[in-house]
């Protein structure tokens, strides 16, 4: 298990703004720069992962480290795969503490910043594994990611159960509907797989603007007829 903290806080602000609709030189400007200056100040994205081993493959389960994971997509993702890596990464408690409830603006551009910061956090510690396991085509899956079937939310309980006492360990909880406290967090499996896998491709949900591929019906058909 190894934990991440110190990434390289590097966050654009003329792509912020663009992405926020914020006009050079008004009011706006510069309250969020205001924001975004403290978010830098304060911030501490953070991440962590452990190296997991497949020591069972079922019909649509997979044992890791002496866990049950219970997905047909997670385990024909993993068919070919010895090992996967188990990851955490979050914006941090840090940018957490604050709200801005009051100020629903205020409060939108505050929660972008924190996804940029969770970004920097998800990226960085895909290309620390990336370099230093030499992976090459990486696959990530995250519980409650696309429709139910791919991957229940619930089972973000057993992928934190590998971990021990996330909270303590790099701030992150789970609630008891299973959400990350950070908000700004994402968990999951990273594995070098053969073939190209994305969970939009069978994903229904209509104007995601995160939508990566084109929905496939297909492929969401022959899941639907294997999962029967
Ligand atoms: S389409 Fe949107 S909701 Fe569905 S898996 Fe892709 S990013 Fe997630």
């Amino acid at each position: 298990m190894e934990i991440l903290k110190n990434f390289k806080i590097d966050i654009k602000k003329d792509f912020l703004f663009e992405k926020l609709k914020i006009m050079k030189g008004s009011e706006d400007e510069k309250e969020i720069s205001i924001l975004l200056e403290k978010s830098i100040e304060i911030g501490r994205p953070k991440a962590i992962y452990l190296e997991g081993f497949i020591e069972k493959k079922g019909d649509d389960f997979v044992i890791i480290n002496g866990v049950k994971f219970t997905s047909l997509v997670l385990r024909k993702n993993l068919e070919n795969v010895e090992k996967v890596f188990a990851f955490i990464a979050t914006c941090g408690k840090e940018l957490d503490s604050i709200s801005f409830k009051e100020d629903f603006l205020k409060d939108y551009w505050w929660e972008t910043i924190k996804g940029y910061f969770l970004e920097i956090a998800r990226k960085g510690l895909f290309e620390y594994l990336k370099e230093r396991y030499f992976l090459k085509r990486m696959i990530s899956m995250s519980p409650g990611e696309s429709e139910r079937f791919v991957w229940p939310i619930e089972q973000e309980k057993e992928l934190f159960s590998l971990f021990g006492d996330v909270e303590n360990l790099i701030g992150v909880r789970l609630t008891n509907s299973f959400l990350m406290i950070p908000n700004k967090s994402v968990s999951g499996f990273l594995f070098s797989g053969e073939k190209d896998y994305r969970s939009c491709k069978i994903c229904k949900r209509k104007n995601c603007l995160g939508r990566s591929a084109e929905f496939d019906e297909k492929l969401w058909q022959l899941y639907q007829k294997e999962g029967k």
